[in-house]
């Protein structure tokens, strides 16, 4: 029975890396580390720790690759190049990780995802889940959608299109469209427009929006033509939409809690800022 007892105590490790040569070498140092020692079990199938290496775009695949383990896999992010927002360790820090594993209790720190329902015109219907944001666009010519907001009809879009982003997701593209920076404890989502046209007849709110949990963002869009959806890194184009509704998700991502976690705020800091004289 020590055999089952030992087997239980493993940690089950998925590593997945980009392609850049860098990464590549600290996927190979981590797998011939890891394949080796009894603490430890690789496989894709299935794991308790999903080990990224790369960027915050490595971690949006990994997040994807396993989005349906949510109940139980937690992510580690290493980086490879600069510091990003969902990567704990630097790609020097390997020995530093494998330590931490080794202590690890199964603590974690998890963050909102959103959940994406679009709805056909003939009622089938599709779900995602994104970690970053969601937008739709109209595919060709202006989109023109009714917002509503938890049942609330509250305004007529014309325009690009519309983003809705996760707290984690708010230093992305989100920032890019002059939305708000969302400190990641907050559970909220953020809707916010891709240029609006705004004049005496067409009328937006015109700034991003803070929507709390349990809340529901629905587009209604009002012309006929195709739509793309865009989950993070994949876009989806679609014919005759009726509507695409968006709410924070049942799950979570998890990353297994780290001693020397960065504080959001300086990750902010550093990514847009750079060196503050002190
Ligand atoms: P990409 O176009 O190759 O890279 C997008 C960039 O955004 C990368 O530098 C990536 O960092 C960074 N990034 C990803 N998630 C982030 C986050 N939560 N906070 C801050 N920066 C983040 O595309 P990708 O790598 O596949 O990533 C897809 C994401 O790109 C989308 O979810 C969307 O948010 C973003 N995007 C932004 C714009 C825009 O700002 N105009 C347009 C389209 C898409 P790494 O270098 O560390 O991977
Ligand atoms: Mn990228």
């Amino acid at each position: 029975m020590t055999q089952t007892t030992k087997f239980s105590d493993e940690i089950k490790v998925a590593i997945i890396a980009n392609g850049k040569y860098q990464s590549r070498r600290v996927a190979a140092k981590l797998f011939d580390v890891l394949r080796d020692d009894p603490d430890f079990y690789l496989t894709k199938r299935n794991p308790d720790v999903v080990i990224s290496i790369g960027g915050d775009g490595m971690l949006l695949s990994a997040f994807h690759a396993y989005e349906r383990e949510l109940d139980h896999v937690r992510f580690v992010g290493i980086h490879t190049g600069h510091l990003g927002f969902y990567t704990d360790y630097l790609d020097d820090e390997v020995d530093k990780l494998i330590d931490n594993l080794r202590k690890d209790k199964g603590d974690r720190v998890s963050y909102p995802i959103l959940n994406v329902k679009l709805t056909l015109a003939d009622g089938r219907s599709f779900t995602s889940l994104a970690l970053n944001e969601a937008a739709l666009k109209r595919h060709e010519k202006t989109m023109a959608a009714e917002v509503f907001i938890n049942g609330v009809a509250f305004e007529s879009f014309r325009g690009d299109g519309l983003s809705v982003s996760t707290p984690t997701g708010s230093t992305a593209y989100n920032k890019s469209l002059g939305g708000a920076v969302l400190h990641p404890t907050i559970e909220a989502l953020q809707l916010t427009e891709i240029a609006s046209l705004n004049n005496r007849v067409y009328r937006t709110l015109g700034s991003p929006i803070i929507v709390p949990k349990h809340e529901k963002v629905t587009i209604y869009p009002k012309r006929v033509g195709s739509y793309t959806l865009s989950v993070d890194n994949k876009t989806y184009t679609n014919r005759n939409v009726d509507k695409v509704e968006f709410s924070i998700d049942e799950h979570k991502i998890s990353f297994v809690a780290t001693p020397s976690h960065t504080s959001f705020w300086e990750r902010v800091r550093e990514s847009f800022i750079g060196d503050v004289e002190e």
